[in-house]
């Protein structure tokens, strides 16, 4: 946040974003997928087109989440509802909903299998 607002200072000619979360492979920390994350207050827009070409670079899906919270007190990480849109590979036009309990499920799928060393996250050693 400090570096976002000490950015905005410099001139025009000068752009960056973050990247909110990038879900690695737990063994080798390869990048896996590319997560646009925002509260939902009853927006469906969220820029996406640089994370879509780094997804792109990158080879990795990614997508846009818009979450609920279930409360206040960010401390509790209490969240009620995704809402989940691809951009890359593919560029859904609608968000689906996933409801708090499924959406750790949803994130192991992305992970079953890395790329790049072959680590099975569902498999314990
Ligand atoms: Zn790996």
């Amino acid at each position: 946040m400090t570096y976002s607002v000490w950015h905005r200072r410099l001139d025009g000619n000068y752009r960056m974003i973050d990247i909110d979360s990038v879900e690695v492979c737990h063994k080798c920390y390869t990048p896996i997928v590319l997560l646009e994350l925002a509260v939902y207050k009853g927006q469906w827009f969220k820029q996406y087109y640089v994370l879509r070409n780094l997804a792109r670079m990158a080879k990795v899906p990614a997508y846009i989440v818009l979450y609920e919270k279930a409360c206040e007190d960010d401390s509790q990480g209490a969240i009620s509802n995704f809402y989940v849109r691809q951009v890359h590979p593919k560029l859904s036009q609608k968000y689906f909903k996933i409801q708090s309990g499924d959406y750790a499920q949803w994130l192991a799928k992305l992970h079953k299998k890395c790329k790049h060393c072959g680590y099975n996250s569902k498999k314990t050693s």
